[in-house]
């Protein structure tokens, strides 16, 4: 498959537009003609992960971590993250990042670690993040033409509802009363100029994206039977309760903080991790940040949560926590995000296909316990 046809699926299945403004996510390094059949997922860019898609013979590294997350003026090969760019061109390997966009989803990393804890009900994210730009489109259009206007809109793009966009060709509609008065150099579809006029009409509303409203609002011009149609286009507030940063819920059934400790560690497969806060006490809402918490911390504070899993924390949010009754296990930042890429390297490799998609072993938690 050609990189550029491979970004656009990529793309569908973790958009970019989910990412915060600050990062850099998508295709970073490539040639677009390029061929791709096989893919190395990992955390981070390092020497050892670079070596591996070599040897693997991967044309593509999915990393988690963008190599560049500062505007870069230069691409040389020495020893910081534009050399191991560098090093990807010549070597034909391109570069692909999902970062805080694949934390936000459904299934992605924050998603993957909630599940692993228990949390069952009343999931939903910490923080929602803004998914995009859309408009609502509401047309008056006489009831006989309704269906080619609407024909007419979708096919340019309108209309298309939910995650990779599974829904298509939504709209609803009622029925009303419009009234005109054209002046004496109009010639309208319906009734007379020079007197005012009472048509049944529809009222027909879409969804647009953003980068569709040209098109849409042509096509519709050139369906619709009146000289002037009467339309509302509405920015919409991008928000989705199923996309954010960080998730929270209830635990099926309330456990101690040990207990929950246990599940930790036992789910991603390590012996020891830092605890701040209350340590004994039976804990029911939970929250979660894969990676660092950073300035997501305070959010979490406002909620009801008793207990956060995260990755890393700062020592001053952490003595915040402690302050304000959180528990929060601390268990590294890479091995809060592993989890997520082991799901979206199933979910990559099932949905799409003539690409194989393989984890990297030698991407690995940079600092060990010892
Ligand atoms: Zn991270």
């Amino acid at each position: 498959m050609k990189l550029s046809s491979l970004s656009k699926l990529l793309e569908q299945l973790v958009p970019s537009c989910f990412a915060e403004v600050w990062d850099n996510v998508g295709l970073i390094s490539g040639d677009p003609q390029q061929k791709v059949t096989r893919i190395l997922l990992a955390v981070d860019l390092t020497p050892g992960v670079l070596a591996e898609a070599k040897k693997r013979r991967a044309q593509m590294v999915l990393l988690h971590h963008p190599p560049i997350l500062q505007k870069t003026n230069k691409l040389i090969n020495n020893l910081d993250s534009t050399g191991l760019i560098y090093e990807a061109i010549h070597n034909g390997i391109a570069v692909y990042v999902m970062h805080t966009n694949l934390d936000a989803i459904e299934g992605g990393t924050n998603s993957v670690l909630a599940e692993m804890l228990g949390i069952s009900i009343n999931l939903r994210p910490v923080r929602l993040v803004r998914t995009g730009s859309n408009y609502k489109l509401v047309m008056f259009v006489p009831a006989e033409q309704a269906e080619m206007v609407g024909n007419a809109v979708f096919a340019a793009g309108a209309g298309r509802i939910g995650h990779q966009h599974r829904y298509s060709e939504c709209s609803f509609c009622c029925g009303g009363v419009g009234s005109f008065h054209g002046d004496n150099s109009t010639s309208p579809a319906v009734g007379r100029s020079g007197r005012r006029e009472y048509v049944q009409e529809l009222r027909l509303e879409t969804i647009v994206p953003a980068a569709e409203v040209p098109a849409v609002l042509t096509a519709m011009r050139t369906a619709h039977p009146y000289e002037e149609p009467a339309y509302d286009l509405i920015p919409l507030e991008p928000l989705d309760d199923r996309v954010g940063q960080g998730r929270i819920g209830k635990l099926t059934r309330p456990v101690t903080v040990e207990t929950l400790l246990r599940r930790i560690k036992k789910a991603l497969g390590i012996k020891s991790l830092k605890l701040i806060g209350p340590s004994k006490r039976t804990v029911g809402v939970v929250a979660t940040g894969a990676g660092s918490i950073s300035d997501m911390l305070p959010d979490v504070l406002k909620t009801k949560a008793e207990f956060l899993l995260t990755g890393e924390i700062k020592h001053n949010w952490a003595l915040l926590a402690a302050q304000n009754g959180l528990s929060v296990a601390v268990a590294g930042h890479w091995t809060t995000e592993r989890p997520g890429m082991e799901r979206l390297a199933k979910h990559i490799n099932s949905a799409v296909k003539g690409v194989a998609v393989v984890l990297s072993s030698a991407d690995s938690e940079p600092l060990v316990n010892c």
